[in-house]
């Protein structure tokens, strides 16, 4: 589609050849800004190019990114396409009986996979609610974290499993907790010139149970607020989502005023899906029901 659009030159493609934004849509023929367009099949590629080009854009599944760029929301000169490298992709088990998921990764794929099914139940628990079969066929695990939703299901479930990211740049990997990952509203740990490469999740121990209840207007849409909880003994994590700028993480030990503690800590935003006060009420409902369904009730 993209090369279709526009030529060749020396592996590089160029879309939407009128770089004018002032262009009219009819004269351009695609809605967004011209940009070029790379492909690389290594890693390694893909580094040096947002080495060399810091206003460039990553490219995964696209379900975010490309509805950012039709709206001119953003306009990259560079788009580096991830999806040819194969390296990115896969869900393996750590050595220490965790799992490892690649970046690249569609979320249909983690879904379906009846590893992360035995290794990890929250991570399964909550990959239905994500959009739609249809986006999850597309989006991938390293898309969702980078974007950075604040309703969005997987950095949420991240936080409550306490997944470490691997993030890479010309040079040098480092890992950061996903707890330390999210900064702000859609805004995360990741400079221009990193690559989100794996996330790992420390192995699931006997006895963990977990909870996840989200309430959005229909299926498949974001949630207005939603609840990932792991337990162990009285010991839980709580990771309320949708409310605030980033998931916020509460490490509790339990008693029958949790939901009630937690909610009075929130400080939920309002906007035109719900009011702060809606959101506060579910924060204590969901984060009680999430509870609930840890305790097999
Ligand atoms: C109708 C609709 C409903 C949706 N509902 C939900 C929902 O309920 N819950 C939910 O969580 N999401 C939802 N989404 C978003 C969907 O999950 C996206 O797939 C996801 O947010 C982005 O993943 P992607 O792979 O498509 O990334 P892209 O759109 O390709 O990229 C998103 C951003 O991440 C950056 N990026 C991508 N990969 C990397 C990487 N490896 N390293 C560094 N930066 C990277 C890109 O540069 C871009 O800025 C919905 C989307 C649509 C269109």
């Amino acid at each position: 589609m993209l090369a279709a659009a526009g030529f060749a030159k020396g592996g590089l493609i160029r879309c939407n050849e009128r770089r004018d934004s002032r262009a009219r849509l009819g004269d351009a023929g695609l809605k967004p800004a011209a940009f070029d367009y790379r492909a690389p099949r290594t890693l390694d590629e893909a580094l040096q190019l947002v080495d060399a080009n810091r206003e460039a854009k990553l490219l995964a599944g696209g379900q975010s990114l490309v509805p950012v760029l039709n709206f001119r929301l953003a306009s990259p000169p560079l788009l580096v396409d991830l999806n040819r490298i194969a390296s990115l992709a896969g869900i393996s088990r750590h050595a220490d009986g965790g799992l490892v998921i690649g970046a690249m990764t569609r979320n249909r794929a983690i879904e379906k996979s009846e590893l992360v099914r035995r290794a990890n139940p929250l991570l399964h628990a909550a990959m239905p609610y994500i959009a739609h079969p249809q986006i999850r066929n597309r989006g991938t695990i390293g898309g969702s974290l980078a974007h950075a939703d604040p309703a969005a299901e997987l950095p949420a479930v991240c936080i409550a499993c306490d997944a470490e990211l691997s993030i890479a740049r010309k040079g040098a990997t480092r890992a950061v907790r996903a707890r330390d990952f999210f900064r702000g509203f859609f805004t995360t740990a990741l400079e221009p010139n990193d690559i989100l490469v794996s996330i790992r999740f420390p192995a699931w121990p006997a006895g963990r149970r977990h909870g996840f209840v989200e309430l959005s207007r229909r299926h498949g849409d974001f949630a207005i607020v939603g609840v990932a909880a792991t337990v162990e003994d009285r010991q839980a994590r709580i990771v309320v989502f949708g409310a605030e700028d980033v998931p916020r993480l509460f490490e509790e030990t339990l008693t029958p005023e949790t939901p009630k503690d937690v909610r009075a800590r929130c400080a939920p935003r309002a906007d035109h899906h719900a009011s702060a006060e809606y959101r506060s009420e579910l924060i204590e409902v969901l984060t009680r029901r999430a509870l609930q369904q840890a305790a097999g009730a």
